[in-house]
């Protein structure tokens, strides 16, 4: 079994301004709580929300016994959440700052501290008692509900000062049973584009994440040098400036991964097929980028392009029931999957058979790489096996000459609007590629 898990966001009605002030103060109480915890598990290196309620529990609950108990609990969790990922951060050397800042505050609620009152109503435990509060229905939420997803006790809110809303982040969960795959759908991740082998055939879906990171790299650039020059450094508009693009640049990458995921996730449902995926390390490997010589930036487009991309994979996956395999990715585009000799690259994606003698593109030959070891081949035995594997037309080069040796670049704008690579999908590819 496994387990898909979604975030919905739901927007409460405006409130009045008697309710909203509760709501502000609960939400001034959980944040002093919060930064008191942050700092007590960073400098004593706790990072485990048991251990952190096991010494903090008490305390909490006395300096604050007109809240609900059960905030000193949730509070744990969000602090103990903070404080590990602060400390990884720490570690690596990514931290700015001494302390982790508690900037903005979702309150964390668990099943004593909210309930859904039917579809349209709510209520939170507050220090003045529970409050209902409406909210607003919207299509994403009633998708769910309607879709079979069950709404998780955990939750969380966050006040919207300026409309007097609060905005729900609740929790949808779903148990897909894993079926047995039939055969496999393979998956070669690219800083710009992803190449899928499905059914013999190589799809190169352009993606553009290493793009669209750079590009909001120098953008970001730009707008400190400009408002520093201006404002002095530091200054209010610049850092508004920087959090929208920001958040532009958050947004369109998921949605492009997103989008590309369900995409894959379909196709391979469809046939019942598993994903094939390469074992990422925690780090860019030294070939991958290696014209980036920021590390700050290459870690985030490393994040952006592969984590990111394989970890919307994973998560459409569990929704459909998808199995989902990894598999070494050393030398997936070195060795030619039929002879397993060096393909020796000249200067663009093409390389030749150091020992057939055939053409290969980089990302051909790493999705067939992929799928030998998915079947555990290792490349020693590959002709045969790869052969009875995908569809051969005829032509003198192993694998035909044609449609799977040569990828189709599928841009970006093209593939966004697909459903499915059903019967309309070839016509497409043909005039994308044309
Ligand atoms: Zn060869």
């Amino acid at each position: 079994m496994a387990e898909a898990v979604r975030t919905v966001v739901v927007r409460s009605e405006q409130l009045p301004r008697r309710t909203f002030r509760i709501f502000v103060e609960l939400e001034g109480m959980y944040r002093n709580v919060v930064e008191q915890l942050v700092l007590y598990a960073v400098n004593n290196n706790v990072t485990k929300f048991t251990r952190l309620k096991a010494e903090k529990y008490r305390e909490v609950r006395s300096l604050y016994s007109q809240l609900p108990s059960h905030y000193a609990y949730t509070a744990c969790q969000d602090a103990a959440e903070r404080a590990h990922s602060f400390l990884r951060m720490k570690k690596m050397g990514r931290a700015r700052k001494p302390y982790p800042e508690v900037r903005s505050v979702s309150i964390w609620l668990d099943d004593h501290l909210w309930r859904a009152e039917g579809l349209t109503s709510i209520s939170l435990a507050t220090h003045k008692g529970r409050l209902k509060v409406s909210v607003e229905l919207n299509k994403h939420y009633l998708r769910y509900v309607n879709r079979g997803w069950r709404l998780a006790s955990e939750a969380r809110v966050k006040l919207d000062h300026k409309e007097r809303k609060l905005t729900l982040y609740l929790t949808f969960k779903k148990e897909v049973s894993e079926y047995r795959p039939k055969s496999y759908i393979t998956v070669d991740v690219n800083e710009d584009a992803e190449a899928v082998l499905i059914d013999g055939l190589v799809y190169l879906f352009e993606t553009d994440l290493s793009r669209v990171t750079l590009g909001y790299y120098y953008r970001r650039k730009s707008v400190h040098e400009r408002y520093d020059r201006v404002y002095g450094p530091g200054s209010r508009p610049a850092r508004r400036m920087f959090k929208r693009l920001s958040n532009k640049e958050r947004t369109l990458k998921k949605e492009i991964r997103w989008k590309l995921a369900t995409l894959i996730v379909r196709e391979a449902a469809r046939r019942q097929a598993a994903i094939v995926l390469e074992r990422l390390g925690k780090e860019p490997a030294k070939n991958m980028m290696e014209r980036i010589k920021d590390p700050q930036l290459r870690y985030r487009i490393f994040q952006a392009a592969f984590k990111g991309m394989q970890r919307a994979i994973e998560e459409k996956a569990r929704e459909y029931g998808v199995p989902v395999i990894y598999v070494d990715p050393r030398n997936t585009s070195k060795v030619c999957p039929i002879h397993g000799a060096e393909i020796v690259y000249g200067k663009d994606r093409h390389g030749t058979c150091s020992r057939g003698g055939e053409t290969w593109h980089r990302d051909v030959a790493a999705c067939y790489n992929l799928l030998l070891r998915a079947l555990g081949g290792d490349g020693g035995h590959a002709p045969s096996r790869l052969r009875a594997l995908v569809t051969v037309d005829g032509g003198p080069v192993p694998l035909g000459p044609t449609a799977a040796h040569e990828p189709a670049p599928i841009a970006r704008g093209a593939w966004a609007r697909w459903k499915s690579l059903g019967a309309t999908s070839d016509r497409k590819l043909m005039r994308v590629s044309a």
